[in-house]
């Protein structure tokens, strides 16, 4: 379709300096030289176009392409909601692969694998991640009967898609990502946990260990539990429960991997179990999907939601203007949807039937530092579930508005939703809270849910750029209380936090806190309210401190099963040199 005429009137957006160092280096389109021939204006409006134009298709709507275009456009320009990285790179271009998580089944035998390998590099290549189960191929050392041979293993294949990402990743869009995901119940479990032990091992893959309800109660009970080859059904030995979890904890311990999913849970919120089980997410597990589903995202910069006086208060979030952004993203990463041309039949047919978007949020601890309601607080946590419960209420409800006037997703009477009567909806899922890692860059906004890593640090953007940042609320909460100077900064960008600066003014200290400030707990009971009313999952680190003890982990990790999260994932500082992803580096 050929792009709607630009708007002569259309303002020019406003950049941030790390925004146009990213945006340069991978959004805006450049000629066969690598010469970029296409302004962050125009960047822009490519996607703003691609996107409405999709509206022209449906006869009932009541919108009209070229102003929803403007709409789009104004709402991205004011980083009020942006899509991922892949639509905003590939809107309106040959590529046209706009979605960020795919999840591709991996069969056990050679031809599947090989498959399943060859897909993921097609799907790298425009800029998506993709989740992987290994829990379908045998165990290490099982019989191969066509060959009387000894099957290999999960592990030893693995590295082979490590492999292959490895070597996309230079040409590609940005770096390939991977999740890998086995059951606890494999016979090669062990070896999967202890897998990434050695820094650098399998870097372009993230481990999580598929955990059960039944395995949970094993070990709560300090039982022994089954392990079962995947192949024959059979049960080939035992386990004690509370020793894998223990070694599990040590691992993570360790380097931060393994992290852990309850694979039980995240089917019980499964909308369309007709079509299969859930065995995998995407690669920092915000998403969980059916083999061959893939998902495109959107985040809502709450940060932009702040509302100083309004109704006569002294500072609120402004419900009104929220409810308006919730509603065009869901019309707009429903036509994402459409817009998206996916590498393979398969995919296209699972995201047809299902339908599913993924709208979340960023910005969320610069609204608390605006609202001055510090991030480990239960009046936060509180705030958290009001927020996430009226995005998903919203969500639903324009979802609702997309199904009378363009249909259900196809399969919503077979689906749990159609089952209840609940809808018609026209996606099968439409909340997710992705990490944002260079939306956020983008958005000039806090990423995700998490709380800031440091008020003011130097950021290493790409490869040698380095650029001085400052939270903008600090800042100017800073020069409220008069207690801004230069010097003050620099000190500040060696610690990046205020804590212990006895002294600045309390108020402050107490407001503005950042991540290593934060009891652990915190960052789970944080999670755990998104989680209440999202419904895929919630991307969140839980930081520890260098001194966290293995028990620290041990507790958080059985508080996320116990407080209802998806999965969860730490990382003590320090214990690994490189993080595989989402540091918003882009490469
Ligand atoms: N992702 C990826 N490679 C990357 C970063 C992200 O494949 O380098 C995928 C992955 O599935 C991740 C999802 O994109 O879970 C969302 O990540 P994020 O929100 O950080 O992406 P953004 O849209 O901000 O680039």
């Amino acid at each position: 379709m050929p792009e709607l005429k630009m708007p002569a009137n259309l303002p020019d957006p406003i950049i941030n300096e790390n925004a146009k160092i990213v945006l340069q280096r991978r959004y805006q389109r450049k000629d066969t030289e690598g010469v970029v021939y296409e302004t962050v204006k125009e960047m822009f409006w490519r996607v703003a176009s691609a996107i409405a134009q999709e509206e022209g298709k449906y006869k009932e709507s009541s919108v009209k392409p070229a102003a929803l275009a403007r709409e789009f456009y104004d709402l991205m320009t004011s980083y009020r909601f942006l899509p991922n990285s892949p639509t905003l790179m590939n809107a309106g271009t040959d590529i046209g692969q706009l979605a960020a998580c795919f999840v591709l089944p991996v069969a056990d035998d050679i031809e599947g694998i090989f498959d399943a390998v060859k897909h993921a590099a097609m799907i790298h290549k425009s800029g998506g991640g993709t989740g992987f189960s290994f829990s379908r191929l045998r165990a290490k050392d099982s019989v191969v009967g066509s060959t009387g041979g000894v099957a290999s293993g999960p592990l030893s294949f693995l590295r082979i898609f490590n492999c292959a990402t490895e070597q996309i990743k230079q040409g590609g869009t940005r770096r390939g990502a991977n999740m890998g995901i086995l059951r606890v119940d494999h016979p090669d479990i062990m070896e999967f946990i202890k897998a990434k032990e050695r820094d650098g091992e399998l870097n372009n893959f993230n481990l999580s260990i598929g955990l059960t309800e039944q395995f949970m109660q094993a070990v709560n009970d300090r039982a022994e539990y089954d392990l079962v080859a995947p192949n024959t059904g059979k049960t080939v030995g035992t386990l004690n429960a509370r020793e894998v979890f223990n070694i599990l904890v040590q691992k993570a311990w360790e380097s931060g991997d393994p992290g852990i999913v309850f694979l039980d849970r995240i089917n019980r919120d499964n909308p369309t179990p007709s079509l299969g089980e859930i065995e995998s997410t995407n690669p920092c597990g915000e998403q969980p999907l059916l083999p061959y589903e893939a998902c495109n995202l959107g985040s809502i910069n709450l940060g932009k939601c702040f509302a100083k006086g309004k109704n006569g208060k002294d500072s609120e979030i402004d419900w009104d203007e929220l409810k308006r952004i919730i509603h065009l993203s869901v019309r707009f990463l429903d036509n994402v949807i459409d817009a998206s041309v996916y590498p393979l039949d398969q995919i296209t047919e699972m995201v047809g039937k299902n339908r599913k978007i993924g709208l979340g949020v960023m910005g969320w601890a610069d609204l608390l530092y605006q609202l001055k309601v510090p991030y480990n607080s239960q009046t936060a946590v509180d705030l958290a579930e009001r927020v996430m419960k009226y995005v998903q209420a919203e969500a639903r409800s324009a979802s609702k508005q997309l199904a009378k006037e363009r249909g259900e997703f196809p399969t919503y009477a077979e689906s749990t939703f159609g089952k209840a009567n609940l809808g018609p909806y026209r996606n099968a899922t439409t909340t997710t809270i992705a990490p944002t890692g260079t939306l956020s860059i983008i958005a000039g906004c806090s990423s995700g849910v998490e709380p800031l890593f440091a008020l003011s640090f130097v950021r290493n953007v790409m490869d040698n750029d380095k650029l001085v940042e400052t939270n903008p609320f600090f800042e100017a909460a800073l020069k409220e209380a008069d207690a801004y100077s230069g010097k003050l900064m620099e000190e500040i960008a060696k610690v990046g936090s205020i804590r212990k600066m006895d002294h600045l003014p309390e108020h402050l200290r107490h407001v503005f806190v950042t991540s290593m400030d934060i009891e652990p707990i915190w960052h789970l009971k944080m999670q755990a309210a998104f989680q209440k009313f999202t419904d895929n999952a919630v991307s969140k680190t839980v930081n520890l401190p260098n001194s966290a003890t293995k028990e620290d982990i041990w507790d958080i990790y059985w508080k996320a099963y116990e407080y209802g999260c998806k999965g969860v994932t730490v990382y003590r500082d320090g214990s690994k040199t490189s993080q595989v992803l989402c540091t918003g580096d882009g490469d």
